[in-house]
């Protein structure tokens, strides 16, 4: 018998093939399942994230600037990292080379992760290098450190907890549909330069993204403990589910409280698309989503950088959107999937 990976998606077939996976070491505090595990190393704590990058895939290399790419592929790393409310320590970077990649090119490619490295102050300790037969592949760890039982995991919220968001969203989907149309007209007419001047927001978002270290520093700093945490990778409307059905509860969240930048809305009404869509299904913010409680409402809400969207709710009450007219959905996932 043969089931096609389509018919499962995503995270069906993670869950399928790691359902009877075992712990056999008590210093597993967290395995699969979250932004990153945690391993309890006598007394420490570290949390650990891996991701892959594949050409064709995650990036082309069309419109994508090597530099970037390197920044990149260690920013979304660093971003899991974040979400545990853990401090990143090390990375190791491991690549496949197809022969189109010439050294200058990964020069380039280095001097963006010694970037983030520096940025984020953290070590390249390591990592494998081999050849490809199908483009550039790039397989990132990384590890953090966070002190004894205080990382934060998508199960901990609880119904009246609110719903937090940094930065905001659907940016990066929009930056990414600019290219998208900009690479079409440059293949159709080579000769017509790209102008995305105006655009250089959108598409910094998608280009460059900006991990969000310091909203889980400041969280830290003012004590504030979010029950609940997760980045924002898949779109809000994915990453909202996760956080549900790992904490067991519903939701509700306000279309009008969702922060979407002027350049957003305006790129999304030209491509005919809804700015919220782009918020809900877009993807690639690299934001924060945590939960909180109530009573740290007060502190958060002198933060300008976070956005109070809505609040966890009993189960039963399922996942709605409440839109600018009073009207409730059920929040469905059109997250991005790598089989989608
Ligand atoms: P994120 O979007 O935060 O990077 P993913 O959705 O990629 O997280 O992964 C969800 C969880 O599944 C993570 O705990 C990850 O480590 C785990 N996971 C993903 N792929 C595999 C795999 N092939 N085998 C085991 N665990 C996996
Ligand atoms: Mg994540």
């Amino acid at each position: 018998m043969r089931t096609e990976i389509d018919s499962l998606g995503e995270f069906g077939l993670i869950d399928h093939l790691t359902k009877n996976n075992e712990t056999r070491n008590a210093g597993t505090l967290l395995g699969v399942g979250d932004d990153a595990a945690v391993i309890d190393q006598f007394g420490r704590q570290s949390v650990i994230s891996t991701d892959l990058l594949i050409e064709g895939i995650h990036f082309d290399l069309m419109y994508t600037p090597l530099r970037h790419l390197g920044y990149k592929a260690v920013a979304v790393n660093l971003s899991d990292i974040f979400a545990m409310m853990a401090t990143p320590t090390h990375i190791t970077v491991s690549i496949a080379l197809s022969s189109r990649i010439s050294v200058e090119a990964l020069e380039e490619f280095y001097e963006g992760v010694y970037a983030a490295c520096e940025k984020f102050d953290v070590d390249l300790i390591g990592g494998d290098t081999s050849s490809s037969k199908s483009g550039f592949i790039i397989s990132i760890t990384a590890i953090g450190e966070v002190a004894p039982d205080k990382y934060v995991t998508r199960s901990g919220a609880r119904p009246t907890d609110l719903i937090c968001v940094s930065g905001n969203l659907g940016a990066a989907y929009l930056g990414l549909q600019l290219l998208e149309r900009e690479k079409k007209i440059f293949l159709e007419n080579p000769g017509v330069q790209p102008d995305l001047q105006q655009q250089a927001y959108l598409v910094g978002r998608i280009l460059k993204p900006e991990p969000r270290g310091d909203i889980a520093e400041w969280l830290q700093e003012n004590n504030i403990m979010p029950t609940s945490m997760i980045d924002v990778s898949d779109g809000l409307s994915s990453e909202l589910l996760h956080l549900c059905r790992n904490s067991d509860t519903g939701c509700t969240v306000y279309e009008d409280k969702i922060p979407i930048h002027a350049e957003t809305t305006e790129i999304a009404l030209q491509f005919g698309v809804s700015p919220v869509t782009c918020a809900l299904s877009g993807g690639e913010d690299y934001e924060l989503l945590f939960t909180i409680r109530q009573e740290d409402y007060e502190q958060v809400a002198r933060n300008n950088n976070i956005s109070v969207i809505g609040y966890m709710t009993v189960k039963g009450e399922g996942t709605n959107l409440v839109t600018k007219g009073g009207n409730k959905h059920k929040l469905i996932s059109q997250g991005w999937s790598a089989f989608g």
